[in-house]
């Protein structure tokens, strides 16, 4: 271009005008495409970041009840471990296990037993915000932790709610035979009175043992 706007100088105008115009033009379209190029880029990358987000969350959430999964608690219990060591902060953790459910899915099918899967953990999810969280971590169980609550004080918030949940009586809605009253029985563990989590977990899920033992719908602390 520099060579064209030399000539222009020199004396041969016209010509060069042409040129240079011409130089002008391709430069402004291949402008033109580069932009075109970078605004599909922009698409392809926002569309990535789209996908990846589903699947981040796909990975962490039960499909039926939309409550953190096994793995999401894993890495919620790992975060407020480490937080509440630092601050000294009591941190309890729960299992749930909903009463007799084999029974629920043989008398009214497997759908009716979806359904109550999803009131127990709409149930549990209610009491949950920053500091106590709940997940599906598998069948018809549920684990929570409490941070800031020892194994009394998170006895007595999750009994509260059995208490609640056992007064009322379902119906299933396909058929509308009563399904009657649902219950679960829960076992909770203070996390700091044992050697790691997963011993914590441990004792939570033999307090819930012996809440079944002792009769089910009650929580028992280990
Ligand atoms: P218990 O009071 O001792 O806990 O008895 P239970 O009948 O609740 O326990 P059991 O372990 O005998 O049965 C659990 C049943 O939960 C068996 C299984 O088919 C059912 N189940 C597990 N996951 C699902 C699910 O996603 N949907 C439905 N509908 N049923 C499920
Ligand atoms: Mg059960
Ligand atoms: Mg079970």
């Amino acid at each position: 271009m520099q060579a064209h706007v030399d000539k222009v100088e020199s004396g041969g105008e016209r010509e060069e005008i042409r040129n240079l115009t011409a130089v002008a033009m391709a430069m402004i379209e291949r402008t033109r495409h580069l932009e075109q190029e970078m605004r599909r880029s922009e698409s392809e990358a926002e569309s990535l970041r789209v996908s990846l987000a589903k699947a981040r969350r796909d990975a962490e959430h039960d499909h039926l009840t939309g409550l953190p999964n096994r793995r999401a608690f894993e890495g919620l219990l790992e975060r407020h471990y480490r937080e509440a060591q630092q601050e000294l902060d009591a941190l309890s953790v729960a299992f749930c296990d909903i009463d007799h459910f084999k029974k629920i899915n043989d008398t009214h099918g497997h759908d009716a037993g979806d359904r109550v899967l999803q009131a127990v953990a709409a149930t549990l999810a209610k009491i949950t915000d920053d500091n106590c969280h709940v997940a599906r971590h598998g069948g018809e169980e549920f684990v929570m932790l409490f941070r800031g609550l020892g194994k009394s004080a998170a006895k007595e918030k999750l009994d509260s709610v059995r208490e609640v949940f056992s007064r009322r009586k379902f119906v299933n809605r396909r058929t509308d035979e009563p399904i009657g009253t649902i219950t679960f029985s829960g076992g909770v563990a203070d996390v700091f009175a044992y050697p790691s989590t997963r011993d914590a977990l441990k004792a939570a899920d033999v307090a819930l043992y012996s809440a079944k033992e002792q009769g089910r719908n009650q929580i028992v602390a280990a």
